[in-house]
């Protein structure tokens, strides 16, 4: 790795000129400012348009406009199937088969779907496990969840406490927590990334863990997907839910994506249907008994929203295209010489609270400003007056994802000069 120390902007650019990813960064549409494209650090957030997006959503257009209602039937992008179009790519990025994902809806409206299936409680297993601080869709989720079931979150939501100063959580104070719930865990939720922290957690175990004890497991994985390699088909849980809006740049409010394991695909088990869930051979039947597609498109409740669909398209053809393995290299590469640019340079001004072992993290790095709000604040405002866009976290964070789509090095050295000459240093 280069010496943080001494990085100039000549030795960014260098690495940049290197980077077999470099090519990626045109496929994207930047923010202006000053005539310059942003340096952009919130792809954690939203994603930006990749270029190809918009001629996919031109195509519905046209094709809406040119066959109408055959529109639905018509060539190989035909409505019926749009959602099929994106399946493989999907399967792929979240190490999944095919038949255990499907696009469709938005993650909390998933996250519902999921635990109307995977959340069962009993008088003696009615409990969730949750980390304390979680994004606050998946605790309204939860607790609402837990209220809709009859049961009482006071006692049946349990949420672990981060063990360090940083506010991580250790793989022991999960296990512990698991233990020491065990029998009465009915379901265990958890992120892959945890949006605050940046913290990264090991999905297999913690599923073996849940599995171990009797629950049923899931993962929000809305700051996991397109940032880390994710191998949720071996890893083993019941269900998985994300967005496409973040990492994946699908666009705002663009249809989420959903897992449901393989060993669930043709079992029997309690769902809010509706007809596009209905398997595909019988369903302009139009019977009135529901039976499910196998695997995840089962749970589908309403046909493919297509115009929401089409950028997921245009984005997922550069994942395939870049690759999982060469995408996380970079990203370990660029999110490492941050880091030791921060340490070199601004320990005055920034803590860095993401673990330091790339194990324990994706692309995210989350700061704390020294001085607290005010000192934040200004800093933020001063990065955002420069065309330098992180995003802020009460109290006294800014969250900086430099992604391996379309970051480059010489970002980094930018960030780091930035926060210097506001410094003063
Ligand atoms: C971004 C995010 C969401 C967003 O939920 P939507 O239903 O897409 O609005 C949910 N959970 C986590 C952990 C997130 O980071």
């Amino acid at each position: 790795m280069t010496d943080a120390t001494a990085l100039t902007r000549i030795q960014a650019t260098a690495l940049d000129a290197a980077d077999p990813l470099r090519a990626l960064r045109a496929e994207f549409l930047f923010p202006q400012h000053n005539g310059r494209d942003q340096t952009y650090f919130v792809g954690n957030s939203l994603g930006l348009q990749p270029r190809g997006a918009r001629a996919m959503v031109q195509q519905v257009l046209d094709q809406w406009a040119q066959l109408a209602v055959e529109g639905h039937f018509t060539g190989p992008e035909q409505w019926l199937t749009y959602h099929e179009l994106v399946r493989e790519p999907i399967a792929q990025l979240v190490g999944a088969l095919p038949s255990e994902v499907v696009a469709m809806n938005t993650l909390s409206v998933n996250l519902h779907l999921m635990m109307v299936s995977f959340y069962r409680p009993t008088r003696e297993r009615p409990a969730i496990l949750i980390e304390a601080g979680a994004f606050p869709t998946d605790r309204h989720a939860v607790e609402s969840q837990i209220r809709f079931h009859g049961f009482d979150p006071a006692t049946d939501l349990i949420e672990v406490e981060a063990d360090a100063e940083d506010g991580t959580v250790s793989m022991a104070a999960i296990e512990r927590a698991i233990e020491m719930h065990g029998p009465r865990l009915a379901l265990v939720l958890w992120p892959g990334v945890q949006y605050r922290t940046g913290q990264a957690f090991d999905l297999r175990r913690i599923t073996e863990l849940a599995r171990a004890q009797g629950a049923h497991v899931g993962f929000d994985l809305a700051h996991a997907v397109g940032n880390l390699p994710l191998s949720l088909h071996d890893d083993g849980a019941d269900f998985a839910v994300w967005c496409h809006y973040k990492y994946v740049n699908a666009g705002p409010g663009a249809v989420a994506g959903c897992f449901v394991h393989e060993r669930h695909a043709r079992a029997e088990l309690p769902r809010f249907a509706g007809w596009w869930g209905h398997d595909r051979e019988s369903r302009f039947r139009m019977a009135p008994e529901f039976v499910p597609t196998p695997g995840a498109e089962g749970w589908q409740l309403s046909n493919p929203p297509v115009l929401a669909l089409a950028p997921l398209r245009a984005s997922l053809a550069l994942f395939e295209r870049a690759g999982m393995p060469s995408l996380r290299r970079k990203s370990e590469q660029l999110t490492a010489l941050l880091e030791a640019l921060i340490h070199a340079r601004v320990p005055q001004v920034l803590q860095v609270l993401t673990p330091a072992d790339s194990a324990q993290r994706g692309c995210q790095l989350s700061l704390r400003v020294a001085g607290g709000r005010a000192q934040g604040r200004a800093l933020f405002e001063y990065l955002q007056s420069v065309g330098v866009l992180g995003d802020w976290r009460e109290p006294d964070v800014i969250r900086i994802a430099p992604t391996p789509l379309y970051n480059r090095y010489a970002d980094l050295h930018h960030f780091v000069e930035e926060v210097e000459h506001w410094a003063g240093l």
